[in-house]
């Protein structure tokens, strides 16, 4: 497959780094963002081992909890 040359802007989180497609990911994303890229992938691993799926509440809802215990 070719890349593809398009004008889709990227949203790139000035939190952690990380990208997302457009506007509303970005602040989906940042609901739950901690930051870093790091600790964001173990939040996404641990939510998605526990749960078996990956909701906005619960990584919310997680991340919310990390962050008062740091
Ligand atoms: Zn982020």
């Amino acid at each position: 497959m070719e890349p593809e040359e398009t004008d889709l802007q990227t949203w790139a989180c000035t939190w952690c780094g990380g990208a997302a497609e457009d506007e509303e990911s970005l602040l989906d994303h940042q609901e739950w963002c901690l930051g870093d890229a790091r600790s964001n992938s173990r939040l996404i691993a641990e939510v998605g081992l526990r749960d078996g799926e990956l909701t906005q509440e619960a990584l919310v809802a997680e991340a919310k909890k990390r962050r008062e215990r740091a």
